[in-house]
């Protein structure tokens, strides 16, 4: 017993410490922004747009029409990684680093489907699209809530917000 009571009031000023550390919330976590909410909006839907295209770098897989592979990640997938990059920087410090990382991916998963296009390999080049559209997701699920409507009218109804509080 001798032993442990110093022990345990030890324990229990760090359970102290630790309790009022917590509840002195001043600190409050990092949110967005509505500026930064409109960028990500904007930036997003030229995501979306290319997102969009995405079945007919499918259908060339399939069809194993290694040039229009090729011509689709040059072209119309061209800056997709800049994109991603300019949606990482609007993001809130913590998802950063994991934004960046799945951008990387995604850009890593499309030159080896250019590569794999160049060898005539269907196999490498139909995972690495489906780990593409995984990676995708998964930089979708960092993105905060977005309203659904296209960003102009987003805009606007921020701006008529005031007016209908009134
Ligand atoms: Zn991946």
């Amino acid at each position: 017993m001798s032993f442990f009571r110093p022990l345990i009031s030890f324990f229990l000023v760090c359970i102290a410490v630790l309790v009022v550390s917590c509840s002195d919330g001043n600190v409050k976590a990092p949110t967005y922004s509505a500026e930064s909410l409109t960028r990500i909006q904007l930036a997003s839907a030229g995501v979306e747009k290319i997102k969009e295209r995405l079945p007919e770098l499918e259908s060339y897989i399939d069809k194993q029409d290694w040039n229009n592979i090729r011509s689709f990640i040059h072209g119309p997938l061209g800056d997709l990684r800049t994109r991603l990059v300019g949606i990482s920087k609007e993001l809130l410090p913590a998802d950063r680093p994991k934004s960046l990382e799945l951008g990387k991916e995604i850009f890593g998963h499309l030159n080896k489907i250019d590569t794999a296009a160049a060898d005539n390999n269907q196999n490498i080049a139909a995972t690495n699209y489906s780990e593409a559209l995984k990676d995708l997701a998964a930089f979708n699920d960092l993105l905060p809530e977005l309203p659904k409507a296209a960003p102009t009218e987003a805009a606007e109804s921020t701006m008529k917000a005031p007016d209908s509080m009134m």
